[in-house]
């Protein structure tokens, strides 16, 4: 019991990552991006070649324009404030409803790349899962679909809680859009900048594809 070879192997978990998808192989809707175009200009778009895209209220309309390459799927997007002011985008996966920034397209469908079980080929995606990961926690603690104190929590700790899940959040996509995997380059721009999308917009906004 418990010779060479037995139990998990994390060697073989790494040999079997290298033939998961990588999201960079996909092409890939960035949902704040898209909604910014159609605010400023609304109507029809042809995204990837052949898929339509609509914008009904909050709700992003995709559907094929030629064949049967992808059925009418809908995704969910709204709107969240910005720890320092104004407002972004999210889209949710039509699989899993998870926020996200951008959803992939593989195989006549739509998910983001935690459903696609994808990995970033800089296998930099760990930092920022671990972020999702901390502030789901911490979101479940402070019931963040409503934002309100649970009875037991003092009203400093949900304060800080809260701020500190805003904080994880803007991380998370700092390190997620930078593919960083260090924390303290993640602090240095969240330092800066202060906000995710406006540190992709002045250091970066070329790595948006669209
Ligand atoms: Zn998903």
């Amino acid at each position: 019991m418990g010779g060479i070879g037995s139990g998990k192997c994390y060697g073989k978990r790494r040999t079997k990552r290298s033939l998961k998808l990588t999201a960079s192989d996909l092409p890939k809707l960035c949902i704040p991006q898209f909604m910014k175009q159609n605010i400023q200009d609304p109507g029809l778009y042809i995204w990837n070649g052949s898929i339509r895209l609509l914008v009904d209220n909050d709700v992003i309309i995709l559907s094929s324009s030629e064949g049967k390459q992808l059925d009418t799927t809908y995704i969910k997007v709204n709107k969240t404030h910005c720890h320092y002011g104004g407002y972004r985008f999210f889209g949710h996966c039509p699989y899993c409803s998870k926020r996200v920034r951008d959803l992939y397209f593989h195989k006549a469908n739509f998910a983001c790349r935690h459903c696609f079980r994808m990995i970033y080929r800089s296998q930099n995606a760990t930092l920022s899962t671990r972020l999702f990961l901390k502030r789901r926690k911490i979101g479940r603690w402070i019931n963040n679909d409503e934002w309100n104190k649970p009875k037991w929590m003092r009203q400093k700790t949900f304060a800080k809680l809260r701020e500190k899940y805003f904080d994880l959040d803007e991380q998370g996509q700092i390190a997620d859009f930078f593919s960083l995997r260090n924390i303290q380059t993640v602090d240095k721009i969240y330092a800066k900048y202060g906000c995710a999308l406006i540190a992709a917009e002045l250091l970066g906004s070329q790595l948006y594809r669209f």
